[in-house]
């Protein structure tokens, strides 16, 4: 259970952690959000974690919160305040509190910032993973920008809930050519029967997930064949393996695909060692 939350240079009881109706994150989605796994008490990746989160701010013009040297110290203390061995820390950005107009509000109002942390299930994320999930697919109707990571995720939403109304745990989003470009909330990958691994370029029609750049470093270090390019619905069904990626899985075997078994409907070997060996590649801070 979360204990604390940090809003705004304050670390408040969960319960009392609040932000002003008029923040342009809950008026508009005009925001941006991270989240970093927690391992052993320590953030995986945070570094790249926070790279990208200036990146995302960057696009859409606004102002970092705080340094990321301050920042660091903030989602540390939020981790060790809500006791997390293993688990995640989660950050937003918000463009701040302003009255509602759609324009940007002037300058000298300050970013909100929000961090919580959770405990997640070990036990119970690996027995998800010995076992595999099955993901339907659903067409690709997000804006054009879902490389940055905003918290504008309505897709997302409705594409999870059907894969749940349908029995499945997830989604994977097809665009209008039949390619498939992500999950709702991973990156998505297969193995062909010729053994590559293929995943889609990270242009803007994908997140470039943390995950998915600490994968590349793993699958050149082991030898494998990576190939970086769209593959189709099809060639999802037909594949030897498939998997998704993000921090808080880290490597999710894929088995069923609308009810296409993959490969032989469990858990197969390249998934299987990419999870495992994960971080050993990661950086812990
Ligand atoms: N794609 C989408 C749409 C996501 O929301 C996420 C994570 O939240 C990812 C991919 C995976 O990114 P990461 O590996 O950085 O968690």
């Amino acid at each position: 259970m979360s204990r604390y939350a940090y809003v705004n240079g304050r670390y408040l009881p969960f319960r009392d952690a609040k932000v002003h109706i008029e923040d342009r994150g809950y008026q508009f989605g005009d925001g941006v959000y991270e989240v970093c796994e927690v391992r052993g008490g320590r953030l995986i990746d945070e570094r790249r974690h926070m790279v990208r989160l200036q990146r995302s701010l960057d696009a859409l013009r606004i102002r970092a919160p705080m340094s990321p040297r301050s920042l660091s110290v903030v989602l540390h203390e939020v981790v060790r305040r809500n006791r997390i061995g293993y688990g995640n820390v989660y950050l937003q950005v918000t463009r701040g509190v302003a009255r509602r107009d759609h324009g940007f509000p002037a300058p000298q109002v300050k970013p909100s910032l929000v961090v919580t942390a959770r405990p997640l299930n070990r036990t119970r994320n690996e027995a998800l993973a010995a076992k595999g999930i099955a993901v339907i697919s659903v067409p690709d109707d997000r804006w054009g920008r879902v490389d940055i990571k905003t918290i504008g995720l309505l897709p997302n939403v409705l594409a999870r809930q059907a894969a749940i109304e349908q029995g499945a745990r997830d989604a994977w989003f097809v665009d209008k050519d039949g390619y498939v470009t992500e999950g709702a909330s991973t990156n998505a990958w297969i193995v062909t029967a010729a053994g590559a691994v293929v995943t889609r370029p990270a242009d803007h029609g994908i997140l470039r997930g943390i995950t998915r750049t600490v994968l590349f470093d793993m699958i050149k270090a082991q030898g494998l064949w990576l190939e970086e390019r769209p593959f189709t619905l099809a060639e999802a069904y037909a594949a030897r393996e498939a998997f998704m990626t993000a921090a808080t899985q880290i490597v999710l075997p894929v088995v069923r695909i609308d009810g296409h078994a993959i490969g032989d409907g469990k858990p197969g070997p390249v998934a299987t060692t990419l999870r495992r060996d994960f971080h050993l590649y990661a950086e812990q801070s």
